[in-house]
């Protein structure tokens, strides 16, 4: 029955979006996390705890309204035709204070040894993109895979090869995206 079929899809987003908005709400996860030096970062600081995502639409939260309004109105066009097919795109990183990146940074040195080595995950705040709200990071897989194939019609590109969820404003709308760098270091 094809003609049942782009229905039902859009019914099965809207219950996973339904689904999400309860949970969100249940809010298990603390919305705040504490630094060793002891600074409270939330969301405030565009502070998304792990497992939590945002729709792209949820302007209240400062993760997407302090986006590139560009960026922010690319994303938000590609999230409504995804959504036509099926697909939902969700943010689970967006603008970051540059409190909240100098914390992921220091995370990263302290997991994988060095500064060299977590500069390949994470970005100092004075190189992030996510600081100055020109990145995004999207969930899920089908939203990424989405992204890689139809994103250039509104101008978003994965920038960096290891890091899927990585998107950013870096070609024109239904232009070609650059190719991918390796990691974050190759920049
Ligand atoms: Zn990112």
């Amino acid at each position: 029955m094809p003609r049942t079929r782009r229905p039902l899809a859009l019914l099965l987003s809207s219950l996973v979006l339904a689904a999400c908005a309860s949970t969100a709400v249940a809010g298990s996860p603390s919305p705040t996390m504490t630094t060793p030096e002891g600074t409270v970062i939330g969301p405030e600081d565009g502070y998304l705890p792990d497992g939590t995502s945002l729709s792209p639409f949820d302007t209240s939260q400062a993760a997407v309204s302090n986006l590139e309004r560009a960026l922010l109105d690319a994303l938000q066009d590609a999230t409504t035709a995804a959504a036509g097919d099926g697909v939902q795109v969700q943010v689970t990183s967006g603008w970051r204070s540059a409190a909240l990146q100098q914390s992921l940074f220091d995370q990263a040195v302290a997991e994988h040894g060095s500064v060299e080595e977590a500069r390949r995950f994470v970005l100092s705040p004075e190189h992030s993109q996510h600081v100055t709200g020109r990145a995004v990071d999207v969930a899920p897989y089908e939203a990424m895979d989405w992204l890689s194939r139809f994103g250039s019609d509104y101008g978003l590109c994965r920038t960096y090869a290891n890091e899927a969820w990585h998107v950013e404003l870096a070609t024109s709308r239904g232009g070609e995206c650059p190719e991918p760098l390796a990691d974050a270091t190759a920049g």
